[in-house]
């Protein structure tokens, strides 16, 4: 099993040098170290947070293609990125449609030879509004996104439609704990090297206990202020772990693509208003204007508190990691509701 695996990432690397015209040896270059076989690149920065952890436990490196503070339903890989891909031996990514704009790139990294590992759908992935509660009277729109799909083409991921299911898994800790168990399985099983296993479970446990952490820094928000109203629909995970529900969303449709009518802000904003939602819950990656609009068309208190959303802090920040960005969240979350 091992010898096969090794001959078929020897072609798959050949390849990529004939591709990206390369002349340097061997793999991806930032990606291998010493003693390690394998090298891994993770699309977004809370994913690769987690993945970089797990190899440094174990002896390896790992790097990630998005930038902090990069959209991962947007941002597009360069073709030298797409080469470092073609390089590696594995590409973990989120999948569920989340990198949108990536789609192509996945594909034609996955039919050049690379794995490509799409993560979420083995975390038991919940489908879109699971958090919804039904139990909002007068704005059963907000319920209702009918146009989820948002991108058309199929994907390619076994088991699950395009769009069925949200891909924001990774705002729930106790997700992507079973997310690092299940990545440093699945390198252990590529290398043949057991540590990959055992580094998997051991951020897994800190991961756990990260949840732990977050439910005690929430625990103070009482029940009635636990609405909450986002840029855009990533908060279903987030909402189901943490009892939490959603008054609605700035930009329709389960991405960060669409743009909302007038009417649906404005309904937003009534929304707002009735349920006295005292903060609009935004990111970095988003288009703040849309944000502001709102919170100008609500008038009096209402307030824009930036969140880690998509993409983890910047580096030297309290929140340059996943563990970081979550305790961030749950410290601003608090703060804002309490
Ligand atoms: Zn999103």
């Amino acid at each position: 099993m091992r010898a096969r695996t090794t001959i078929g990432l020897a072609i798959a690397s050949v390849t990529a040098l004939t591709l990206s015209a390369c002349s340097d040896a061997g793999k991806g270059g930032a990606t291998t170290a010493a003693g390690d076989d394998i090298s891994i690149v993770a699309t977004t920065t809370p994913l690769g947070s987690v993945v970089e952890q797990i190899a440094t436990c174990a002896g390896g490196t790992a790097s990630t293609l998005m930038p902090v503070n990069a959209d991962p339903h947007q941002f597009s890989a360069s073709s030298a990125q797409v080469a470092d891909m073609v390089k590696a031996d594995l590409v973990v990514a989120n999948g569920l449609g989340l990198e949108g704009g990536l789609d192509a790139s996945l594909q034609q990294v996955a039919a050049d030879g690379t794995e490509v590992f799409p993560v979420a759908e083995h975390v038991d992935p919940l489908p879109w509004g699971a958090d919804d509660h039904g139990d909002h009277e007068g704005h059963d729109e907000h319920a209702d996104h009918d146009e989820h799909e948002g991108h058309g083409e199929n994907d390619g991921h076994e088991g699950h439609a395009h769009g069925e299911f949200d891909p924001h898994f990774w705002l729930d800790a106790s997700r992507m704990a079973t997310a690092a168990q299940t990545i440093g399985d699945k390198v252990a099983d590529l290398t043949g090297n057991e540590k990959w296993a055992t580094c998997g479970a051991e951020i897994s446990d800190e991961l756990t206990a990260l949840d732990d952490e977050i439910r005690d820094a929430l625990a103070d928000i009482p029940e009635e202020r636990r609405v909450i109203v986002t840029d855009h629909q990533a908060y279903g995970y987030f909402n189901k772990a943490y009892d939490f529900h959603s008054a609605g969303v700035v930009i329709p449709g389960g991405s960060t693509e669409a743009q909302p009518s007038s009417q649906e802000l404005a309904g937003l904003a009534d929304v707002i208003r009735a349920e006295n939602v005292p903060v609009i819950f935004t990111n970095a990656a988003v288009n703040q204007r849309l944000v502001d609009a709102l919170a100008a068309e609500v008038g009096g208190e209402v307030k824009v508190v930036s969140l880690y959303e998509g993409s983890v802090g910047p580096k030297d920040g309290p929140a340059a990691d996943y563990q970081g960005m979550m305790r961030e969240n749950a410290r601003l979350i608090s703060e804002a509701l309490a």
